[in-house]
């Protein structure tokens, strides 16, 4: 039986710091603060990933107190949760995600982003989807804030 979990996470703009979506480095004036690279993206995928698998969120895998995880890529976390979904019997079928940024845009960096999230996750190009939309000029991302994402995960057992 298939397994589904949602994740969502969003991150603050600052100078001095950089964009960092799916694993791949945006150019842009400012970047997004956190703990880790900050990379929302593949945050939100993280949450979807653990959620769908039954295991938790993942401020409880990887607490960001701890500070093995300080400046942690990200892509290191979601390969270390696919070895945990590995372990419990399953593996990730299909992601859409969704970034909500106003600026910059998304479009001529998407195909990269989605090639190495897709290649991190084992899954065919076409099972890796990735959307962008803005907020419109309206809230925190509207207003350039901030940038938000949105994943849906599907797992089947490992045959
Ligand atoms: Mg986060």
């Amino acid at each position: 039986m298939s397994r589904t979990g949602i994740g969502i996470d969003s991150h603050a703009f600052a100078d001095g710091r950089r964009l960092v979506l799916g694993g791949i480095e945006v150019p842009s004036a400012r970047g997004l603060v956190g703990h880790s690279d900050a990379d929302v993206l593949t945050h939100a995928i993280v949450d979807a990933l653990l959620g769908a698998a039954g295991l938790g969120d993942i401020g409880q895998h990887f607490p960001d107190t701890d500070p093995a995880f300080e400046d942690a890529d990200s892509l290191d976390l979601l390969r270390a949760v696919l070895s945990d979904l590995e372990h419990a019997g399953l593996r990730a079928t299909h992601v859409d995600a969704t970034v909500m940024m106003e600026r910059p845009k998304l479009s001529p960096h998407r195909d990269a982003i989605r090639a190495r999230l897709a290649g991190v996750l084992g899954l065919e190009i076409d099972r890796m989807n990735l959307k962008a939309t803005t907020g419109e000029g309206m809230g925190f991302v509207g207003r350039g804030e901030g940038v938000a994402a949105l994943a849906v995960a599907t797992l089947e057992p490992r045959t």
